[in-house]
């Protein structure tokens, strides 16, 4: 076997990689994969109309394919019916064009309720702001390679990286400010690594398959991006362990009673994992962040800056890449709002409510770390040794 390179503690956190990759291998893994197939966690709803307040210039959204907009009505679930208003073409924006791109709209009659809409201070887009939104099924549209790529793209990256964190009076960075930079980063290394894994190898094939040189420069060369992935899977993790009442007492209704019940189920094999209670059970502790006298402040100004990253979600040029990018946007910011919103002693804290959406981020932000710390894990040393040679 392959001698390691990522030993010890992920930094930051409280449990090493090879328990990570172990937990992560028997336990979780394979209990996310049939989670985020289930009819409760595979619907997804989200704005996808380009709406960018950043760059109105941004040429990237102003390309426009008529064909991702054709969304029959009677394809909706039942409840979400809305009165449709008939859009005019020079409404429909935000295609760079490609098929690959295209986020497909297709939906059956599965249909979720009994959750609550609450306003989610970490981000920008809400379940509650209900102008626009449609439902898209995640299953039917794996994040993966779209030729999404330039400029439009770099400046995103460039502007959520140049969120700041406000520095303490001593002129010292805080520690949040790492926290951001590096689930941001550690984020970033998963994007591209399902870019690497699913990759469109030849156009005029269709022939896809995984590129692992560019898994090696985008993501093995730099082995702080690797530590920021591990990082950040911790993190989300923590987050779903320690909403782990409220998850379970969550309600699963689609309408189909086995499904939801495997639903609930699942998620209760994650939220109480014997295995991972054992080896690893607070994978992050969010006790040290928030601690010292401005802790309200900083919470809020830092909350100001997730609104940020999640409002460049809406300047992302590609239709399939924004919405993978809000559902992981918004899985992180629930994972802080989780974390942060409950049992801190400077700050006054109602009690948890997650939305619907919420949930259904944070899961699926969590099986993409999964699966992306389970390839990094399997492939990162055969790639890193023929690259390295
Ligand atoms: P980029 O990935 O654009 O990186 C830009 C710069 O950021 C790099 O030069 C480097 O300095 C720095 N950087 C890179 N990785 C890290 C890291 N892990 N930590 C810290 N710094 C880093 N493309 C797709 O094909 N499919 C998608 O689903 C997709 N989703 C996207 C979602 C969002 C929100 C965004 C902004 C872009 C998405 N893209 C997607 C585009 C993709 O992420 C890249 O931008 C594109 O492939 C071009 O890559 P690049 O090599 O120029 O480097």
């Amino acid at each position: 076997s392959e001698s390691r390179k990522y030993t010890g503690i992920v930094e930051d956190c409280c449990c090493d990689y090879e328990t990570v990759d172990a937990l992560n291998e028997e336990a979780l893994h394979p209990t996310l994969q049939e989670l985020v197939t289930t009819p409760f966690f595979r619907y997804f709803k989200v704005k996808l109309w380009c709406n960018c307040p950043f760059w109105p210039d941004d040429g990237m959204c102003r390309l426009r394919d008529c064909s991702v907009c054709e969304c029959p009505e009677s394809e909706f679930p039942e409840p979400f019916k809305k009165p449709f208003h008939g859009l005019a073409a020079d409404d429909l924006m935000c295609q760079e064009g490609k098929p690959e791109a295209t986020v497909d709209r297709t939906l059956d009659n599965k249909v979720f309720r009994g959750w609550i809409e609450v306003d989610n201070p970490w981000t920008n887009d809400d379940e509650t702001d209900n102008a626009e939104m449609t439902y898209v099924n995640l299953q039917l549209n794996p994040e993966r390679y779209t030729g999404y790529t330039g400029p439009s793209a770099r400046r995103i990256w460039e502007a959520i990286y140049a969120e700041n964190c406000p520095k303490y009076p001593s002129g010292e960075m805080c520690q949040e400010k790492k926290v951001l930079y590096k689930l941001i980063s550690g984020l970033h290394s998963s994007i591209s690594i399902h870019i690497a894994s699913d990759y469109l190898l030849d156009e005029t094939k269709n022939l896809w398959g995984e590129n692992l040189e560019l898994l090696y420069v985008r993501v093995l060369r730099h082995p702080e991006r690797v530590k920021n992935l591990y990082f950040t899977f911790l993190f989300v993790l923590r987050a779903v362990t320690k909403a782990a009442d409220y998850l379970e007492q969550a309600e699963y209704n689609t309408g189909n009673l086995e499904e939801d019940l495997k639903t609930q189920s699942l998620v209760r094999q994650l939220t109480y994992n014997p295995k991972l209670q054992a080896a690893c059970p607070v994978p992050f502790d969010e006790a040290k962040l928030w601690q010292g006298e401005s802790g309200p402040e900083l919470k809020q100004q830092i909350q100001k800056q997730f609104r940020n990253i999640s409002a460049l979600m809406d300047c992302v040029g590609c239709e399939k890449c924004r919405l993978w990018g809000k559902l992981q946007v918004l899985g992180l910011g629930t994972a802080l709002k989780i974390l942060f919103s409950v049992d801190h002693p400077n700050i006054i804290n109602q009690p948890l409510q997650l939305q619907r959406n919420e949930v259904i981020a944070l899961m699926n932000l969590l099986n993409r770390l999964s699966e992306s710390v389970k390839f990094v894990h399997e492939k990162g040393p055969y790639v890193e040794r023929i690259m390295e040679r």
